[in-house]
């Protein structure tokens, strides 16, 4: 719990496109979870990649979780507001000689699974006046990486125990992207590290969880728990993303949608005959237990 000892949950979608019925899953197994728990939902939009952002698409996420009755706590955050929080975060690892500057570019690690350190330099100490040099410029030239020496051990409440050894093969995550923006490990683990207590997201995100709570350790902030809940596929057998241009929500189909998001938590069918009635119910009856059990955990 955080210093407040209440539930915080939060709904992170990016505004890359409107919102699909992948969306509403995430977007209900967080909410339910808070609201059961009587605790607070924060929705965040994570917009800190302009290039691949849709205009318009952060307020039509906004009327979409209207629609569907979803009623967050406070206001909205939006990550473009917090770069003088990342860029402090920046400024401590980089003290804590924890930074590099990396030069590789994508064709030279497409034949490897993780980053296989070539840049990691030997004294890391003497690394961070390039560092330095390199946060204070924005044009496109190297990335920072942070780099990761312990293990990272979590419970994740739908996956049980995760143990990476992050060391055995670098795989330090990148920081700074090469064109100078914030990368999504660094923002969402310091948001993440920011009193939110429940992080319930889609299990695509699963492969991301070690790096960020590396990154919060870093800089001693306690990681939240964590759920990865399973995927909604589309009939391919493919993720259902913005990317691949999956159906966006339909507010006018919003009871049959909520019925199938639902059930795909795997949770016990009732019926309703309003958003309001299902969202009364659903909080009430949600358990996150049956959703592990769904994908086997
Ligand atoms: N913003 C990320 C996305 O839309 C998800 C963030 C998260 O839930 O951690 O894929």
């Amino acid at each position: 719990m955080n210093t407040s000892g209440q539930y915080l949950g939060r709904f992170a979608p990016s505004p890359t496109g409107e919102l699909h019925f992948g969306s509403l899953v995430a977007a209900m197994a967080s909410y339910c979870d808070a609201k059961h728990n009587h605790g607070k939902w924060l929705v965040r939009i994570d917009n800190i990649d302009p290039p691949r952002e849709l205009t318009g698409a952060t307020d039509s996420i906004i009327e979409s979780l209207s629609a569907f009755g979803f009623v967050w706590d406070g206001n909205i955050l939006l990550q473009s507001n917090r770069s003088d929080v990342y860029r402090a975060a920046l400024h401590s690892l980089s003290a804590a000689n924890l930074l590099y500057c990396c030069s590789c570019i994508r064709r030279d690690l497409k034949p490897h699974k993780h980053y296989p350190g070539f840049c990691v330099p030997t004294s890391l100490a003497s690394a961070q006046s390039d560092v330095m040099d390199r946060l204070s410029v924005r044009e496109a030239s190297t990335s920072i990486r942070i780099r990761i020496k312990d293990s990272v051990r979590f419970v994740d409440l739908c996956h049980g125990l995760i143990e990476t050894n992050l060391d055995q093969t670098p795989d330090d995550p990148i920081l700074i992207r090469k064109d100078g923006l914030f990368s999504y490990a660094l923002a969402c683990a310091i948001d993440d590290a920011d009193g939110i207590t429940h992080v319930i997201r889609g299990s695509d995100l699963l492969d991301t969880t070690s790096h960020q709570i590396a990154i919060m350790q870093a800089l001693n902030m306690a990681p939240p728990q964590y759920a990865h809940i399973p995927l909604a596929t589309g009939l391919d057998g493919h993720k259902l993303s913005k990317q691949t241009h999956a159906a966006v929500l339909d507010p006018q189909n919003a009871l049959a949608l909520l019925g199938e998001s639902w059930a795909h938590l795997g949770q016990d069918p009732f019926t309703f005959s309003t958003i309001g009635e299902f969202w009364n119910a659903a909080i009430s009856r949600w358990q996150l237990n049956k959703v592990s059990s769904a994908i086997g955990g």
